[in-house]
């Protein structure tokens, strides 16, 4: 799949790349419409602090919910609240793409202002950036490539980062295999070091354009719902040098907050989302596969190199936000999120080594027990 080939090719050099996808919707017809950039990026007006999303935290969870997953919520909400009215938010730039009508574009910059400010209260504190972020939204990958390089160039961004999204095919190579990418509106990656003196950080986000043309544009951006934010999660974990430790953890601790924060926007129902974007879902996979429950959490503990050609590929971010959810709710969110801190820098132990001793140091217990704890947990949440 092309956003798997794009992570391998993009993290072998000094490109820090991740890409991302939530759940598939259909195809819709992709337009291609060329913005050019001297009209834009733009930049947008700070997110406000407006009353109908900030500060509002997810409906109580319901009783059917294990212990684990209330207390991870928990445990977020009262992170979100304590920070919510003192956080400032990310300045944004915006590039979209072009003949968008005002509302459309109104909408778009909502939706990432509101993901990425609700993300910010929750862990904004864990980036080390003040530069405005700026966001790509396109529905064409030639805009993406040709808009982005030139971005990058007028930005004065380093150059074998513009060289790293020239020659990889998620971005700027010729005959890329977009299709798949068109018909998954969540797709997304992240530019995590673009080292030009104005921008640290760029999010990437592909879609087909049904979410801008619908008439009912929220609820045709739930596929996508989770994308700004998820992305604002891998620059944290690159922050702390733990980008690709693990699938579980990368993708899945990245779906976990997409899919909260997308409540705490107001977007979603965090109930709907979780028990239909995590757990039905998971269980549909698992039956489309004619299995008859789900992968052992280990073997989501390489890299996506790891996860070519399985059977379970399709589940990273499901099974992971669920392997998250526990993690968090038994230990809470600073252990889930500084465990594998200072992996990248640590990479000459052999990755497992490594994990293994941060799991006992962090968690109290072997990373195989905390897989077969989480293991127990899935088979806890799955009804299937
Ligand atoms: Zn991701």
């Amino acid at each position: 799949m092309i956003a798997r080939t794009a992570i391998l090719a993009l993290l072998s050099v000094t490109v820090a790349v991740t890409g991302c996808n939530s759940s598939q919707i259909s195809a819709g017809s992709s337009s291609s419409p060329s913005a050019s950039l001297a009209s834009s990026p733009s930049p947008s007006s700070s997110p406000s602090a407006s009353a109908e999303n900030s500060c509002n935290a997810p409906k109580s969870p319901p009783s059917t919910w294990p212990a684990e997953a209330v207390a991870a919520l928990e445990a977020m909400t009262e992170r979100y609240m304590k920070r919510c009215a003192t956080t400032a938010d990310f300045e944004l730039y915006f590039s979209l793409p072009e003949g968008l009508t005002t509302t459309q574009e109104a909408l778009t910059k909502k939706w990432y202002s509101d993901a990425l400010t609700a993300a910010t209260r929750v862990f904004g504190d864990l980036l080390q950036s003040t530069k405005p972020i700026a966001v790509f939204y396109k529905t064409s990958a030639a805009s993406m490539c040709t808009e982005l390089v030139a971005f990058l160039e007028q930005e004065s961004a380093a150059p074998d980062v513009i060289d790293g999204v020239k020659r990889y095919e998620w971005s700027c190579k010729p005959n890329a295999d977009w299709t798949g990418v068109y018909s998954r509106a969540g797709y997304g990656a992240t530019i995590l070091e673009a080292k030009s003196p104005k921008y640290d950080y760029l999010i990437l986000n592909m879609g087909n354009g049904d979410e801008l043309r619908s008439k009912d544009p929220y609820a045709a951006l739930n596929p996508t719902f989770q994308t700004p934010s998820h992305e604002l999660f891998h620059l944290a974990q690159f922050t702390n040098q733990s980008q690709a430790a693990t699938l579980w953890w990368g993708e899945g601790g990245a779906a976990y907050i997409g899919h909260l924060t997308a409540a705490m926007q107001g977007m979603v129902s965090y109930k709907e989302a979780r028990d239909q974007g995590l757990v039905t879902y998971s269980c549909e996979e698992i039956a489309r596969n004619g299995k008859s429950g789900p992968p052992r959490i280990a073997e989501l503990s390489g890299w996506w190199e790891s996860a070519d050609g399985k059977w379970w590929n399709g589940m990273v971010y499901s099974l992971g936000a669920l392997a998250s959810e526990y993690v968090i709710g038994t230990y809470g969110w600073d252990a889930f999120y500084t465990w594998a801190s200072g992996y990248q820098t640590q990479r000459g132990l052999s990755d497992y080594a490594y994990l293994d001793q941060r799991s006992q140091q962090t968690f109290g217990i072997s990373l195989d027990d905390l897989h077969k704890n989480i293991d127990k947990y899935l088979e806890r949440v799955l009804p299937c």
